[in-house]
């Protein structure tokens, strides 16, 4: 369930193209129902936060504290944010009832796309990053077995993951960069780290960074941008991908401009 980031997809097995097709249909009565919310590395993405504790009435840093495992790893140098999995002996996903998922119109990116899985192909000759789609139920999933049928589109509309995609795409064409080291010698926990680590996971406090310190005195933001990113978190999220990208790399944003 995780979106993988790959530079050569025909290591990874499932790959699908846009026009195939697949088998699938997850239902409430189905014998395996609810066996794959459990004992997960579910990776949650930035959009799939503001959704999450939107949905669960709590702020950015009571989710985080509450609800994510964030994890440094040596081949990344940003970090990976994970669902904390309850501490009971099956290790299930802290969102699991009896009757099935509590936040399901809510629930991550990784769990409206199941089984199908993303992929960020970066393409060394043309320094383009391209979105793959992988088909990869395990084998105790017997929704593989019932008999409809999907592309990845459709799939993905039926499921009301066009948006969550589309976010999830965009943060992971930026992560990408992370590939390299950014920090130089302030390292993976220094400032510059937190605050990049603020702008994609934590949009309650990006908000009152931009908003109340001294950021708009230093940036011009259109007061069209600035309007979006009071009302509406998703807008926020998007100002603060292209934010990250300026403030690390220096790339230029239609969003934001030093005065
Ligand atoms: S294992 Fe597959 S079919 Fe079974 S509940 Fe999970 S997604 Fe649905
Ligand atoms: S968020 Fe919902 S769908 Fe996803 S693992 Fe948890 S209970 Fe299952």
């Amino acid at each position: 369930m995780k979106y993988m980031d790959t530079e050569n997809p025909e290591q990874v097995p499932g790959q699908i193209d846009n026009d195939d097709t697949f088998s699938f249909h997850c239902h409430a009565e189905i014998s395996c129902f609810n066996l794959c919310c459990r004992n997960l590395n579910l990776f949650l993405y930035p959009y799939d936060v503001i959704r999450l504790k939107q949905r669960l009435g709590i702020t950015s840093d009571q989710f985080i504290e509450q609800y994510v495992d964030i994890v440094l790893r040596p081949s990344n140098f940003f970090p990976e944010v994970l669902l904390r999995m309850a501490e009971n002996e099956q290790k299930t996903c802290p969102f699991l009832t009896d009757q099935g998922c509590s936040v399901y119109p809510d629930r991550p990116d990784a769990c409206r796309t199941f089984p199908v899985e993303h992929g960020a192909f970066y393409d060394a000759e043309t320094r383009t990053t391209d979105i793959i789609h992988f088909f990869r139920p395990p084998d105790f999933c017997m929704g593989q077995h019932e008999n409809r049928t999907w592309t990845v589109q459709t799939y993905a509309q039926d499921q009301d993951a066009v948006t969550y995609n589309k976010m999830t795409a965009r943060w992971a064409k930026l992560k990408r960069l992370f590939h390299a080291d950014p920090w130089g010698k302030e390292g993976p926990d220094g400032p510059r780290a937190k605050m990049a680590f603020m702008a994609a996971y934590n949009t309650d406090r990006f908000q009152a960074f931009i908003l109340e310190s001294s950021f708009l005195k230093r940036y011009k933001v259109k007061s069209a941008i600035l309007r979006k990113i009071r009302e509406d978190e998703a807008e926020l999220l998007k100002f603060g991908f292209e934010w990250i990208k300026f403030y690390l790399w220096g790339v230029k944003t239609k969003y934001l401009r030093p005065r």
